[in-house]
């Protein structure tokens, strides 16, 4: 339902948590949060709730880390409960999504993943797409940004898509197909959002992600590709919006 992700040099927390209360309007059951803490561990935190009832759990936990990404849940596949909520984690969480939307064809990926000796901790339809992307790296040895390609040339429904990784911790990779993606463009550092509202405070230079495309996104660097790996020019457009404080 509603998407935050940052990556930059400023603490990643705060920022995600206030633009997560920014999409509360749009309505949702459950809200989570993945960082990196000092380790560079891949840290998750997700609660059935409200988001301030996510944020009285982390309460007490070291969150500092200048990547990180949240999600607000409206449940399409799975009852709302904390397990089900995202992100939702592959390969003893070292691979985490963020997910809007619907993938139609999760049960037959499931199947197929269930048979291959994979074990699902939700009942989610997100949760098959990253473990999809674990399986298609340990069956071709392919880095993380090709094995979500292909995973996402694999889908059929509807996504926005945030992935974090412990093995590249310096990069968010974004991706969308009929639901909408923002990305912050700032000096040194990007947002993410799935509608501008969480954004504007910081940046007024965006880019609309189109359909189709992912974004490979590092503090110094962002590169767009088409899910058939054609290389995309970003168009950066200016926000007219206007944010009441
Ligand atoms: N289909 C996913 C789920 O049920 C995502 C729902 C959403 O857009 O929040 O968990």
């Amino acid at each position: 339902c509603g998407i935050v992700g940052y990556i930059g040099f400023r603490d990643a927390y705060p920022i995600v948590i206030k633009g997560l209360h920014r999409l509360e309007y749009r309505g949702y059951d459950s809200a989570g949060v993945a960082l990196l803490n000092k380790d560079e561990e891949l840290k998750v935190y997700k609660k059935a709730g409200k988001v301030s009832d996510l944020e009285n759990f982390v309460k007490g936990v070291d969150t500092s880390s200048t990547i990180g990404m949240g999600h607000t849940r409206w449940a399409t596949h799975g009852a709302p409960s904390d397990r089900n909520s995202h992100p939702h984690s592959s390969g003893d969480r070292k691979l985490t999504i963020i997910h809007n939307g619907i993938i139609e064809n999760y049960n037959s990926i499931k199947e197929a993943l269930l048979g291959k000796g994979h074990v699902f901790k939700s009942d989610t339809d997100t949760e098959v797409l990253i473990h999809l992307v674990e399986d298609i790296q340990t069956e071709t040895g392919l880095e993380l940004q090709e094995a979500v390609r292909v995973a996402l040339n694999r889908v059929i429904g509807a996504y926005a898509i945030v992935i974090m990784s412990e093995d590249e911790p310096d990069q968010l990779i974004a991706a969308r197909k009929g639901s909408p993606m923002v990305i912050g463009v700032g000096k040194g550092e990007y947002f993410i959002a799935s509608d501008a509202t969480p954004i504007v405070e910081y940046t007024k230079n965006v880019i609309y992600l189109n359909d189709n495309e992912i974004a490979y996104i590092r503090r110094d660097d962002l590169l767009i590709k088409n899910i058939d790996n054609t290389v995309q020019t970003p168009y950066i457009q200016k926000l007219e919006l206007q944010l009441e404080m």
